[in-house]
């Protein structure tokens, strides 16, 4: 199996690590034609304006687009979720060309600049329970966009608490998100929808595979999702999750 990373800009060899370390063979994608040659794409976080402006130079736009459409499976990190979600807010002036398919609105520097980054544990039910080990996962949010809204098919896999005051230098406007059922506000930062897979954080900068191992399940059992809900937690020896590659000083 040969899964593509796309490699204009970002975090891509942090990905081709990863799924080194998962046993598979990461291939760089930066024209059109080398998309024919993988199963699956990885496209990684970095700055969605840049990595945007090169995908239009190197004319790969109509080639993702195909990709995601033909219903390859496609995960997207970070910038890479702005890329495949449907709309974009927050864009910078004049926007940028989104590849779409994955029915959401997403706000682009949701949780802050740079300076704002930070790691924090998040719930992971659904991947806790195809991948074993523990229940929460270290996410690493870096200039991190949030998924204010999804469409009915789509699966959402991790949300984090949105309370305003700790977003306050976000550009938006927090208390604008939807309650969940009168409790605590919150804002998704993981989710599903049939061949996509997209997250706000970058697991690729953790030593903790699973979302690595969960996406290519997703390309070696296309059609056993609908399954996953039942399925118990491994009875192996959940591996050692320490910690970060990535740390904060
Ligand atoms: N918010 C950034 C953007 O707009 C993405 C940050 C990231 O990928 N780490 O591109």
């Amino acid at each position: 199996m040969a899964v593509g990373v796309l490699a204009l800009q970002g975090s891509f060899n942090e990905h081709i690590a990863a799924l080194k370390r998962v046993g598979v063979k990461g291939v760089e994608i930066r024209k059109p034609e080398q998309l024919q040659s993988v199963n699956a794409l990885i496209i990684p976080g970095g700055e969605s304006t840049s990595m945007a402006k090169l995908a239009e130079y190197h004319n790969l736009f109509p080639a993702l687009r195909e990709f995601v459409k033909i219903g390859k499976p496609v995960w997207g990190t970070c910038a890479g979720l702005i890329f495949l979600a449907d709309k974009a807010t927050g864009q910078k002036i004049g926007g940028q060309e989104l590849v779409g398919g994955l029915n959401c609105t997403v706000h682009r520097n949701f949780f802050g600049s740079q300076l704002q980054s930070f790691e924090t544990e998040i719930s992971i039910p659904e991947i806790a329970a195809k991948e074993g080990g523990p229940p929460s996962f270290r996410g690493v949010f870096i200039r991190a966009p949030g998924i204010l809204e999804v469409g009915p098919e789509v699966q959402v896999l991790a949300d984090v608490p949105a309370p305003p005051e700790k977003y306050a230098k976000s550009d938006f406007d927090v208390e604008s998100l939807k309650d969940n059922a009168g409790s605590e506000k919150k804002v998704i930062v993981a989710v599903k929808q049939g061949n996509l897979l997209a997250t706000a954080f970058h697991p690729e900068l953790t030593q903790d595979t699973r979302w690595h191992s969960y996406f290519l399940k997703m390309v070696n059992e296309p059609n056993k999702e609908e399954a996953s809900s039942s399925t118990s937690l491994s009875s192996e020896d959940p591996p050692k999750y320490d910690l970060p590659v990535y740390q904060q000083g």
